[in-house]
């Protein structure tokens, strides 16, 4: 298909090359063809869709051009734990100068090595570190071969949202067919909403399931509402999973923030269900780090080895002094956990977000919103509906009414949240009430949050 924008351009190189006649109209005529020509041929392909900004590229820019206080990309705005940043820095001064050059593909040695001790430890189950650990860049290229290490043209994947927001690109480039089911409030609690009050609704969730279905991706503790999902819900999901022969993705980058009472239950630890899961983890989120880009799963050596198929083939290998940082970082808190489990970062990092969360819901619900107290995770998702009377959103053109309410508000109030119907694709009428605000942030950013929403009340 041309685009009209070409169409025109041809139409008018023609009629003037018609009206002018002669060998100067021929080339302007040549000229459009080769335009056309290469318009077709450079095109980005369609299993990229329209092409379109993800909310990360939008938002940054929005915030850039604001200069809104930021409580929107998810990443701490402090120092990590100095140990974690003096890894680094002993590995870059260290006389071992292999640690400047590639190292194995799948994972370097000791990281995998640290990484398989851990999750044995917590599975239960002894992992081996060459066959069942791979490391990735970053969570994202988990997902991505994850994703592309089992997807074929036609195969159906159920993705629960709200969900991160690349599962669905990343899906539907691989030929996939994504089917949604959102989490459903049932009915609302008379106090504060938490995000247990989101569930899915069993039946709905089984009709999704059938013979093209693939892959299952669960995210818990949830990004961006913070549920953390019970075993009897996975247990639901688990049920599922093996009776159409899924395989599931459980993204659980945030497995460490989980706020008492709840806890953290990995997929992989239901019965049967370590044959057919493939867990996702971040570094970025377990130590603060979330510029280090270092991710990794692990499940069954079989479907690890498709992954690694893919791995090797986009990226090979990730940075071999960063994976040594963090293998270091890893081999220090898996002793702690045993030796020194008051100072181990795995649990500590809770201590520090509990007043986190708690504040936000409270200044959040002072303001007129209505938060939603999440039980895991860092992010926090508030109803701002009850408040609408104070913003003109008149000014904003955006299809989805939270997009115009993020970016009216970092415009007019200063203060920058993320839009959560971009986590959702079929259901997105379900979130353009709510705003996502992200709380790993310093207490005194937090403080001035929380003013910036008084003055918006009393003006
Ligand atoms: N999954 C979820 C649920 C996330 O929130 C993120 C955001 N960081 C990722 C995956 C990607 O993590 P990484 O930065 O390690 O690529
Ligand atoms: N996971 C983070 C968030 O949800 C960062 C996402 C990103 O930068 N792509 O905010």
């Amino acid at each position: 298909m041309l685009s009209t924008r070409l169409i025109s351009s041809i139409l008018k190189l023609t009629s003037a090359a018609i009206r002018r006649g002669g060998k100067r109209a021929m080339s302007d005529a040549c000229a459009a063809e080769a335009a056309c020509a290469m318009e077709e041929k450079f095109q980005l392909p369609k299993r990229y869709g329209k092409g379109e900004k993800s909310v990360w590229v939008e938002f940054i820019e929005v915030a850039a051009k604001t200069k809104a206080l930021n409580l929107g990309q998810g990443f701490p705005d402090y120092p990590p734990p100095k140990y974690v940043t003096e890894a680094l820095q002993s590995v870059a001064c260290s006389d071992n100068h292999l640690l400047n050059q590639y190292t194995r593909g799948y994972g370097h040695p000791r990281l995998v090595n640290a990484l398989a001790k851990l999750y044995s430890k917590l599975l239960n189950r002894e992992l081996d570190p060459l066959t069942n650990v791979l490391i990735t860049i970053g969570a994202y290229e988990a997902l991505f071969t994850a994703i592309n290490g089992h997807v074929s043209k036609g195969d159906e994947v159920i993705i629960i949202e709200p969900f991160f927001d690349c599962y669905e690109p990343m899906v539907r480039a691989a030929g996939g067919i994504p089917r949604f089911i959102p989490l459903r409030m049932l009915s609302e609690p008379e106090g504060m909403i938490t995000s247990s009050d989101f569930c899915l609704d069993p039946d709905e969730l089984e009709g999704l399931f059938n013979d093209k279905t693939k892959l299952i991706i669960v995210n818990t503790p949830n990004n961006p509402f913070g549920k953390v999902f019970s075993y009897e819900e996975l247990e639901m999901i688990a049920n599922l999973c093996k009776k159409w022969n899924v395989i599931c993705i459980s993204d659980e980058v945030y497995e460490w923030m989980v706020y008492k009472p709840k806890c953290h239950i990995r997929m992989a630890t239901l019965p049967d269900m370590w044959e057919r899961t493939i867990t996702i983890g971040s570094a970025g989120k377990t130590f603060s780090v979330t510029g280090w880009k270092t991710g990794w799963a692990y499940g069954p050596s079989n479907i690890l080895e498709n992954m690694r198929v893919v791995h090797q083939n986009v990226v090979y290998v990730h940075s071999t002094p960063i994976q040594e940082a963090i293998a270091l970082g890893f081999e220090k808190e898996i002793d702690r956990m045993d030796n020194d489990p008051e100072n181990c970062f795995f649990y500590t990092i809770v201590d520090e977000l509990t007043p986190k969360r708690d504040f936000m819901c409270k200044f959040l619900a002072e303001s007129g919103m209505k938060p939603v107290c999440p039980e895991g995770g860092y992010f926090i998702l508030a109803d701002w509906s009850p408040i609408e009377s104070q913003m003109d959103l008149s000014t904003e053109k955006d299809k989805f009414k939270d997009y115009r309410m993020a970016k009216w508000m970092a415009k007019n109030v200063g203060l920058l949240g993320i839009p959560p119907t971009a986590f959702y694709s079929a259901h997105k009428e379900l979130a353009e009430k709510y705003i996502r605000y992200c709380f790993i942030k310093e207490d005194k950013k937090l403080k001035q949050a929380a003013e910036i929403l008084k003055k918006m009340k009393q003006s």
